[in-house]
């Protein structure tokens, strides 16, 4: 097996893409590429047999003799961190069926190959960390803006789990504890302001109207909208300054619908100068530049050993 070859699964709640790429230092060559519908309404047993499939799909469309490394990436979390025993079990996804469930053994063994995991947002990080917005840098910090917020941290390339797996889960930082209630169980969450359902929830308290982003972002004269983005840029750079106080990455890079709010390029980045511990802010705020692809490659990124803190036996 030629050594740059993998194969990455990005498993949303609605579709399922596989792809088998080449690797080449930052550059990325597509081989084959396949997309499916999630179907999460047949149950756990379909989509372990549907991602088995694409996978074996797409290793045979790019002509493999022999399955390459394969990472997959979906929402919610799939690590336990080090130290603990025990299958890894899916929690916080959005497909629901697979939460509680040892995805990534049943995976595995329905597959007869060792599979990568990571959470979306890690994936959308280190895929644009490595092939996208990030390249060069050492320290990313990657952010996920769509119907929730997550995120994740890469140094040097490599994804930064944390001791408990929990490593740039900045959409669950709790600005106002009496803010509205999040499915986490707390309320205020960072998620409950910034996610796209959030903002358009937000707009609708103001109006009684309900519109979608990206039209609230296009009506310039109209003043729910501004004031509605207006706290949706205060919100981002009060929050978002906190994450570089403590990280302090040369460069956040910004995924998801939410991403697309030119707002948060100009107010959003002035609000995290002025909330930031620093006389100036020299962090890159950018916009993603891999697109839908982020998810896909960060997976097939997957298969290189995740940094863990260094076990204490
Ligand atoms: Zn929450």
């Amino acid at each position: 097996m030629e050594p740059g070859l993998r194969l990455g699964v990005d498993l949303g709640g609605t579709k399922i893409e596989a792809a088998v790429v080449r690797l080449d230092g930052g550059a990325v060559e597509v081989l084959a590429r396949r997309r499916v519908p999630t179907e999460q309404h047949r149950g756990y047993e379909h989509i372990v047999a549907a991602v088995v499939r694409i996978i074996q799909d797409t290793a045979r469309q790019a002509h493999l003799p022999a399955l390459p490394p394969v990472g997959v990436g979906m929402p919610g979390s799939v690590t336990q961190g080090a130290g603990s025993s025990g299958p890894l079990l899916v929690k916080n996804s959005n497909t629901q069926c697979l939460n509680g469930r040892p995805f990534r053994d049943d995976l595995q063994r329905a597959l007869g190959h060792p599979v990568a995991f990571a959470n979306d947002a890690n994936c959308f990080a280190l895929a644009e960390a490595r092939c996208g917005a990030g390249r060069g840098c050492r320290v990313v910090f990657g952010v996920i803006l769509g119907t929730g917020v997550g995120g994740g941290i890469v140094l040097e390339g490599r994804i930064w789990e944390g001791a408990q797996g929990i490593a740039g889960e900045w959409g669950h930082v709790v600005l106002d504890p009496s803010g509205p209630p999040c499915y986490c169980g707390r309320r205020g969450c960072v998620e409950r302001y910034l996610s796209g359902p959030a903002i358009e929830q937000a707009y609708a308290a103001r109006t009684g109207v309900h519109r979608p982003l990206h039209e609230i972002a296009a009506r310039a004269d109209d003043p729910a909208a501004r004031a509605t983005l207006a706290t949706t840029t205060e919100t981002f750079g009060r929050a978002l300054a906190t994450v570089i106080n403590i990280l302090d990455p040369e460069i956040v890079v910004l995924g998801g619908g939410v991403s697309n709010l030119p707002q948060l390029y100009d107010e959003g980045v002035a609000a995290v100068r002025r909330w930031v511990f620093n006389d100036r802010l020299q962090t890159a705020i950018v916009r993603h530049q891999l697109g839908d692809s982020a998810g896909v490659f960060g997976a097939a990124l997957l298969p290189e050993p995740a940094l863990r803190p260094p076990a204490l036996s």
